[in-house]
């Protein structure tokens, strides 16, 4: 599964505009064998995304001249690239916002490189497995002590097995085909209950508390299924490669 990546850089698209952070991020991105182009605001941005080629974009939300929402509609309506959002914690960012607009994940200022790399991997890899023409169906899914066999519908927990109940496999299933990535409560409620949803908003809620109960080494203090409040939830990528 794992290609060698040592021949071809990844080409990243960087727009950010304070220059402490795009010091910050040249040198640290390319310790860490990235391509990186810098765009200093939102329509250098768009200018570079049509003359180059890149692999992901990571992309500042407050910039002069076009804004980071609208550099991310404009894109997302001619590429599907991945997209990471960066946003100050000062700013009232709506997260599920970002997400309608196409963003892939966000990050939130101050970060640590070492997250922002676990993310860039994590979009890109999710790019690389996805196969919109098939059902993803002979599948065993294992991320850190967590195994889910697919067909059999079976879960192993550091190689034992537990019971999970249809749409606890459900739920997990979806959750972990989209690690490192935020999903939004109605997608969770869409995908796994669709139409049959009919408690209150709770359901969800008593689902992730169940599954955390069976999967977590410590139900409270979640590592592998994490909150993100007021959005939904996230599976968490442990052990980055
Ligand atoms: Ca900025």
């Amino acid at each position: 599964m794992p290609k060698n990546k040592e021949e071809k850089k990844i080409h990243l698209l960087v727009v950010e505009d304070e220059e402490s952070f795009i010091d910050a991020l040249e040198i640290g991105l390319d310790r860490e064998g990235f391509k990186v182009t810098i765009a200093r605001n939102g329509q250098e941005a768009l200018d570079k995304f049509e003359e180059g080629k890149f692999d992901a974009i990571l992309l500042d939300l407050m910039l002069p001249k076009v804004s980071g929402l609208d550099v991310c509609r404009t894109i997302r309506a001619k590429s599907d690239i991945p997209i990471i959002i960066v946003s100050a914690k000062s700013e009232e960012v709506d997260m599920v916002l970002m997400l309608e607009i196409g963003a892939d994940d966000y990050v939130t200022k101050p970060y640590r490189l070492r997250e922002l790399v676990a993310r860039i991997r994590a979009v890109l890899r999710r790019r690389e497995t996805y196969t919109p023409s098939e059902e993803p169906s002979t599948e065993i899914m294992e991320f850190g002590p967590i195994l889910l066999d697919i067909d059999s519908r079976r879960c192993y927990v550091s190689g034992e097995e537990i019971k999970l109940r249809k749409k606890e496999f459900a739920l997990l299933r979806n959750l972990l085909e989209n690690p490192g990535r935020v999903m939004t409560r109605e997608v969770l409620i869409d995908r796994v209950w669709g139409d049959d949803y009919v408690g209150d908003t709770k359901t969800l809620d008593v689902h992730i508390k169940r599954l955390r109960t069976l999967i977590e080494f410590d139900p409270k203090n979640p590592i592998h299924i994490t909150t993100i409040r007021g959005v939904g939830y996230r599976f968490e990528l442990t052990k980055p490669e």
